[in-house]
């Protein structure tokens, strides 16, 4: 018997209480139960996002939050930058392209960030730009980008700043309302410690005044319409109300740890992870790692799909591949959100039999070893 793991930076596992909750009968969604559990759930988010401004709930992926950003804010051929650091970079590009947004792309190498310099030149070369998209947590190679910086540039201008946070919230410090950010988006199956089927968007007065102007382009995602349910609280459309009552479980298990716990906890996972690859002779692929996840670059002679499949297989741990072009690259360990040192360190040690199968020279434990030190040193 082999327990099946799941490592896949999203979807994450999920808390025992929220699943019981996800077990219970189907009921009604417009009752005053059900706008309590909204409250507490929309109450909840503006802790994780660490904002005072309403975080809507979207019945969606995460990219339907993200959809949602650009169709609400821009109109045909106004310009904003993109800065893309990897795949969900390239997802904010496929939507701007398919709203007719003039697009100014400043693009990293994979695994690379990008300096806020960069975007200062931009800015400068391009006063006209009406927002800035970006991405906290690059998924696609462990990249964290320095939202922060971003922020003081942006507010400085009239743009606003769009960040895709879908796999750092609630995993990494991100702090919507002093980094200035005017939309931020996630969804529930990443830090949120939920399946995947919810997105959460909250926007800025500067973005709510933007959104005065009509530019929105959608229907099912106008942003206004949200807004205007509030009061109930409620929702325009049938919420996906399984989800939310059981994202109330999880949103309660992080607001009891507390944000700037949570951001710590993961903060060491990020820290022993990386020791631990690098004392197994292994290299990490991101140039400014986050602490949601870890990517490790599959070293020379290696074949990176077949120590996927044997993690699987052998020892029931589901990594990720990299995506595209990167696929057989890189491996990507998720350690974000229900997840603790004694979850890793067991995949650590399944890498390291694993590895060592496949012929890779390295000494038995010394991952398990530098993993255990950085813990130790915490307590
Ligand atoms: C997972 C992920 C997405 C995609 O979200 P969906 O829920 O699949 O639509 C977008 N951006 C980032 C950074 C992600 O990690």
């Amino acid at each position: 018997m082999i327990k099946q793991r799941l490592f896949t930076p999203g979807p994450t596992p999920v808390p025992e209480e929220t699943l019981l909750e996800l077990a219970r009968p189907v009921t009604y969604h417009r009752t005053a139960e059900q706008r309590q559990i909204l409250t507490e759930v929309m109450e909840n988010l503006q802790y994780v996002f660490q904002t005072k401004n309403p975080v809507l709930v979207l019945t969606a992926s995460g990219t339907g939050g993200m959809e949602a950003c650009v169709s609400n804010t821009i109109a045909p051929g106004q310009k904003a930058i993109l800065l893309c650091a990897g795949r969900w970079g390239e997802r904010w590009r496929g939507i701007l392209k398919a709203f007719g947004t003039n697009l100014i792309s400043i693009d990293a190498e994979y695994g690379k960030a990008i300096p806020p310099e960069q975007l200062e030149k931009a800015l400068k070369e391009h006063p006209d730009t009406v927002a800035v998209f970006t991405t906290l947590n690059e998924t696609s190679t462990g990249v964290a980008l320095d939202i922060e910086s971003y922020g003081k540039l942006v507010a400085a201008t009239p743009a606003l700043l769009a960040v895709d946070a879908i796999s750092g919230l609630g995993a990494m410090e991100c702090r919507t309302d002093d980094w200035k950010i005017d939309l931020c988006v996630t969804g529930s199956q990443k830090a949120l410690m939920m399946p995947p089927g919810l997105a959460f968007v909250t926007a800025s007065e500067k973005a709510w005044q933007r959104m005065e102007t009509p530019a929105n382009r959608s229907f099912y995602f106008d942003l206004k319409r949200y807004k205007a349910k509030l009061n109930e609280p409620d929702t325009p459309f049938t919420p996906a109300n399984t989800l939310i009552k059981a994202q109330r479980i999880s949103l309660a298990k992080i607001k009891a740890e507390g944000i700037e716990k949570v951001w710590a906890r993961h903060l060491l996972l990020g820290k022993a992870t990386r020791a631990a690859i690098q004392a197994m002779g292994l290299s990490l692929f991101a140039e400014r790692p986050s602490n949601a996840l870890t990517v490790i670059t599959v070293p020379a002679g290696i074949d990176g799909n077949a120590v996927l499949s044997k993690m699987e297989k052998n020892y029931g741990y589901k990594l990720a591949n990299g995506q595209d072009n990167l696929k057989g690259k890189i491996w990507r360990l998720s350690h974000m959100g229900w997840c603790d040192p004694f979850d890793v360190i067991g995949a650590i040690s399944a890498l390291e039999l694993v590895l060592t199968d496949s012929g890779f020279p390295l000494t038995s434990g010394a991952g398990v070893a530098a993993f255990q030190k950085v813990i130790a040193g915490k307590q």
